[in-house]
């Protein structure tokens, strides 16, 4: 939905919608109009310094300047990512046309699914951007519009479209800016079903499809020469092997061909990984893992500049993919914790992953926080915290690496990542069993085991990973 030139009634919360640092793409071309250094001046972050922490050992939350309008209601110019989590597009109630009428602190859940109008001249106001509604639900709705603008805040984007999955915004946003006779350029180790629609669907359109390693530049460059590239789209870190994009470099490589860079930042999270302020196009989470934080909500988002995301909202309208505003609240009530929670989570994980690492029951750890990880030099440029997701190899088989996994009292044996629970999984029995070949192609070894840390106390949970270590 293209925002009304001329705003009657304006709230605070929509005021606060203001660019931060995206990189304008001039329309079809796909050649980029600001180099990422000014992007990130824009950002009022200075190249890597978006990142405060030396390392990824403390995982400092850094400070983001964000301009007057956007903390008008905040009353101040600076606002850090803990306070933007729980103001930044709030005070649904606090004005405005089509406000919810409250003074209510936590933002209504607005159920309607149609808006309606006082006149027909009311309509006509609408149609011609002199009034704001929100018409239909599947095109927006007040609830959702306040996530959209709290998640714009955090990732430093124009704008945000929220999704009913995160596979619902990977979907649309490849299918809104790559068109049939266009070249994705994706990564060997992005998230498995991405890989396939890629691969498999994507191919059936007339998009043509290429995989490369994430750290081999000299083929990405090498694609990119044949001038046809459209995107280049990666995860990073990469689950569950943790490797890490260097977005800056590949941004820089891919704004001279005219391709746009999208990443997949699920496993960062806004909070550890802010790709925009990078150089990169757009960025794309499954907000199911740490935006909405709780293992109880399915979503995604997909943050870039106004211009991106209106294409991307068009398509959504079509594939229909809307939020339930019950969902959208969930994730605003969820969201106010994320600071915290992932903060905890890095703590958790680097603690962990050092330990580990010593352990001599242990292999191999992957995490790119620690020193010895390949990624580390790359991580620590562009991230504030490693995150609370590691995997590492036990020196053991599969049977031992099940022995693990099953003497273990605290985390649960599931899927997904990023709520408060910690969850544990062996990736050659959850979500590659029956898979050998895509196991092999993987890297993913029969002792594999792959922790996503939750909030709990770290020692109870060294306590029990070191009495499970002694079942192997
Ligand atoms: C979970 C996940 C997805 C898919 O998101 P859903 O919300 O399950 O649709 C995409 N990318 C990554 C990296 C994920 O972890």
């Amino acid at each position: 939905m293209a925002r009304p030139s001329v705003l009657v009634k304006t709230s605070l919360a929509r005021r606060r919608r203001r660019p931060r640092c995206c990189v304008s793409k001039t329309e079809g071309s796909g050649t980029a109009t600001l180099p990422s250094a000014e992007a990130a001046a824009l950002a009022g972050v200075d190249g890597a310094a978006d990142i405060r922490s030396p390392s990824l050992m403390v995982p400092a939350m850094q400070d983001c300047e964000v301009d007057a309008t956007a903390t008008a209601a905040l009353g101040r110019r600076v606002a850090s990512d803990e306070t933007l989590t729980v103001h930044a597009g709030e005070k649904l109630g606090s004005g405005g046309e089509a406000a919810a009428g409250t003074d209510s602190i936590a933002t209504p859940i607005v159920s309607g699914t149609t808006h309606w109008f006082r006149d027909s001249a009311d309509l006509v106001a609408f149609r011609e951007g002199r009034r704001e509604s929100f018409e239909y639900g599947r095109y927006g709705n007040p609830t959702v519009k306040v996530l959209e603008e709290k998640i714009s805040a955090l990732e430093r984007a124009e704008a945000t479209l929220v999704t009913s999955s995160g596979m619902n915004a990977i979907v649309a946003t490849l299918l809104a800016l790559v068109p049939p006779g266009g070249h994705v350029v994706a990564t060997n180790d992005c998230y498995t079903e991405t890989r396939a629609l890629i691969r498999d669907r994507l191919s059936k359109m007339g998009i043509l499809a290429t995989f490369v390693d994430l750290d081999d530049t000299e083929a990405l460059e090498s694609v990119l020469d044949q001038g046809d590239v459209t995107m280049f789209y990666a995860d990073s870190p990469t689950n569950p092997h943790l490797k890490v994009v260097d977005v800056r470099r590949v941004a820089e490589l891919c704004r001279r061909r005219g391709a746009l860079v999208c990443i997949d930042s699920t496993l960062a999270s806004p909070i550890n990984q802010k790709p925009l302020t990078l150089g990169a196009d757009v960025v794309l989470h499954s907000a199911t893992k740490y935006i909405a934080g709780h293992h109880d909500v399915i979503a995604g988002c997909v943050s870039a500049s106004e211009q991106l995301i209106s294409r991307i909202r068009a398509w959504h309208h079509d594939l229909g993919g809307a939020i339930s505003p019950n969902a959208a609240y969930m994730i605003i009530r969820g969201l106010k914790t994320m600071a915290l929670r992932v903060e905890a989570q890095n703590r958790t994980a680097l603690r962990m992953a050092r330990l580990l690492e010593n352990h001599p029951k242990i292999e191999r750890v992957h995490y790119p926080g620690l020193e010895s990880s390949p990624w580390h030099g790359v991580g620590r440029k562009q991230m504030a915290g490693g995150g609370g997701v590691i995997s590492f190899e036990v020196a053991s088989d599969m049977d031992g690496a099940t022995r693990f996994v099953d003497a273990l009292e605290l985390p649960l044996i599931a899927t997904s990542l990023g709520g408060c629970e910690s969850l544990v999984q062996q990736p050659a029995v959850m979500s590659y069993w029956g898979k050998s070949d895509e196991k092999t192609k993987n890297g993913i070894k029969d002792n594999l085991v792959r922790f996503s840390f939750g909030i709990e106390k770290y020692e109870d949970l060294r306590d029990d990973i070191l009495q499970a270590l002694e079942k192997i």
